[in-house]
């Protein structure tokens, strides 16, 4: 019944400088019934981007099938979203990086995808654009949340390291009360910037417009008009089907309608966007967190589901990692601590998590990766042996060394109680944190976070309460920190 429908318009801004319409769609009504659209970044660093948007689509719509259509045949919409939110989401990333062969960022881009599966519809987004479903009453829903970080140009791309995580994954329920679905590249979006909402009024057009041979032309204008506004180009893909019964849109409040949003609940931050661009020593700090949270019952388990990395929030007021729901079984955290570690989803590689069976053999394994973790700090990489890019070994680095052996500091470190002490129970907060002097960014500290006083013995000495820092001058300090004797070795 619904019929699919897709037109691309090429940017003024890009004909005038002669670049390629660097959009890309795919639509097909069966097998699977998929839309999806890829907009290529339009810097120059990314003059490759319009092929990297071609094989965005291309990469989506065989990885999905392969995984969906010809695969095991699952039917609970709740494992196929962990799935996408996962492995199809890693596997889309792996392919296209396959395809592109060259360096990513050239040929960087979004990627937008809606399909239908067994009974329920599935959108997956990365970066900016919008999808968009509207009502056979005319309510218009955004299933995906805004992303506060896509302003002025910023986006993630498919060509990020991590871009698997920045997947959001939402489904909805077939039924007859859907008339219309769209997804669009952000050359609509942005030819209506004065309000958050403006568009709607370009969607609600569309979703009111007959369904015949020339609803591909109808869209086309459309996305002319919108293109001619935001100089960008503009493409997109659409189902659609005629009205039930004697409805015909009429009646639609067009003037004001009623617009359904998500969000992220209680404006939570996603875990996965603040882990997405971090080096691998700050992802094990959230998995000690995370860990933390769990232990506390903070986050609770018994979801007959299993609960993906995609469900855990930080709550930026507390620092404290949060879940809507409880996660599943023992099992699923450990599952998600490897993810934010390796920055993979759970699979056969990461056996040696696998064999973990409580929470003290977590906690072992994210201090002895901890341990022997170094920062390049000339190329910026991490390393454990010596380093990737210039094989320095040299420990140049400061370091702090207490009763739980020796540990490189960081430059926005977090220093847990396991850094000074073996962990014995379930107890390590964050007790401090490596800072640097506002003015004099060369000038390092740590910051007392603990509650408790601390005593320097250095070229300086004095107690340091919370909320101060001591400064990392000279060659070596000594503090006592719950009174154990801790050093920081500084060259
Ligand atoms: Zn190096």
């Amino acid at each position: 019944m619904w019929k699919a429908f897709g037109a691309s318009v090429t940017g003024p801004s890009h004909i005038s400088k002669e670049m390629p319409n660097q959009d890309a769609f795919i639509c097909f009504n069966e097998n699977p019934k998929m839309i999806a659209i890829a907009d290529g970044h339009g810097d120059i660093k990314h003059k490759f981007s319009d092929i990297g948007a071609q094989m965005a689509v291309k990469a989506a719509h065989e990885v999905i099938q392969q995984y969906l259509y010809d695969g095991v045949n699952a039917s609970n919409p709740a494992k196929i979203k962990y799935l996408l939110e996962n492995d199809i989401a890693f596997e889309i990333k792996n392919r296209w990086k396959t395809a592109v062969v060259d360096d990513e960022k050239l040929f960087g881009c979004t990627l937008l995808v809606g399909f239908e599966f067994s009974g329920h519809l599935y959108f997956m987004q990365l970066g900016d654009g919008k999808i968009v479903v509207v009502y056979e009453n005319g309510d218009v829903y955004y299933p995906i949340p805004e992303d506060e970080r896509y302003v002025n140009n910023m986006t993630s791309s498919l060509s990020d390291a991590l871009a698997w995580m920045e997947f959001k994954v939402e489904i909805l329920p077939v039924t007859d009360s859907i008339k219309w679905i769209g997804l669009f590249s952000d050359g609509v979006e942005n030819a209506y910037p004065h309000n958050r909402f403006d568009d709607v009024f370009f969607y609600l057009d569309l979703a009111r417009a007959k369904v015949n041979e020339d609803y591909s032309i109808y869209l086309s204008t459309r996305l002319e008009l919108a293109a001619s506004y935001s100089k960008d180009d503009t493409t997109g893909v659409v189902w659609t089907r005629a009205f039930n019964g004697d409805n015909d849109g009429t009646d639609w409040d067009i003037d004001n309608p009623t617009i359904l949003f998500t969000s992220n609940p209680y404006g939570w931050k996603p875990l996965t966007q603040v882990i997405s661009g971090s080096k691998k020593y700050k992802r094990i700090e959230y998995a000690h967190r995370m860990i933390n949270c769990y232990d506390s019952n903070q986050i609770g388990h018994g979801n007959l589901n299993p609960v993906s990395i995609k469900q855990i929030f930080i709550d930026e007021d507390s620092s404290k990692i949060v879940c809507i729901d409880t996660i599943g079984d023992f099992k699923n955290l450990i599952k998600i601590v490897a993810t934010i570690v390796e920055g993979t989803p759970m699979t056969s590689s990461h056996s040696d998590y696998k064999s973990m069976d409580s929470i003290k053999k977590v906690r072992e394994k994210l201090v002895e990766l901890q341990r022997m973790i170094r920062l390049c700090y000339s190329c910026g990489v991490e390393y454990t042996d010596a380093c990737p890019l210039c094989g320095s070994k040299t420990e140049n680095g400061p370091y702090l060394e207490g009763a739980n052996g020796r540990f490189e500091l960081i430059y926005d470190q977090s220093i847990f109680l396991h850094h000074i002490m073996p962990i014995i129970g379930g107890y390590d907060p964050v007790i401090g944190e490596v800072v640097q002097h506002p003015k004099h960014p060369s000038v390092w500290g740590i910051k007392n976070t603990s509650g408790h006083l601390w005593y320097v013995n250095g070229v300086k000495t004095g107690p340091i309460e919370t909320g101060k820092v001591i400064a990392l001058t000279g060659d070596q300090i000594r503090t006592i920190i719950f009174e154990l004797q801790v050093s920081i070795q500084i060259k």
